[in-house]
């Protein structure tokens, strides 16, 4: 764990967050700021800051859970899209330093430039558990 990354914070326990799954490797849960509500963040529990510091077993593992927690999303959510995005560097506008895979729920005609907010942490903890009954 690297110290003072809230990534490790979150698959830690110590920072709160609205989890979607967890195994030994890996965790998910809600962005805090998503761009559609069901925007998940697929993060290693491994400290590593990029895609290229992933081993091949960790690369394997989270294709696999990537598609299953976007059709949790997706049947959580009903979106018109799904997108998956991941981030390497500033300049492709990475801001926490742990690899993390987004998976948005999208929509016609939206924007990914805005966020919204949830109503409640209950709302999001609500939903955070309909994309985890529906992951396979
Ligand atoms: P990136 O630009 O790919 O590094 O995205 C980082 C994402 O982490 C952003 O979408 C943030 O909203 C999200 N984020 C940062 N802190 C938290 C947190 N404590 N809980 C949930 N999501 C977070
Ligand atoms: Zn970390």
């Amino acid at each position: 764990m690297a110290d003072q990354c809230v990534f490790c914070m979150i698959a830690g326990g110590k920072i709160p967050s609205a989890k979607v799954y967890e195994d030994s490797q890996f965790f998910a849960f809600l962005d805090i700021n998503p761009v559609n509500k069901g925007h998940t963040l697929l993060i290693t529990k491994r400290h590593a800051a990029t895609l290229f510091e992933l081993n091949q077993q960790e690369l394997q593992n989270m294709g696999i859970l990537i598609q299953s927690i976007a059709k949790g999303v997706y049947r959580a959510t009903k979106p018109e899209g799904i997108k998956i995005e991941q981030r390497n560097g500033r300049a492709a506008g990475q801001v926490v330093d742990h690899v993390h895979f987004h998976i948005v729920p999208r929509y016609n005609g939206d924007s990914e430039h805005k966020t919204t907010k949830y109503s409640s942490p209950q709302e999001a903890e609500q939903l955070a558990r309909a994309i985890a009954n529906n992951l396979h």
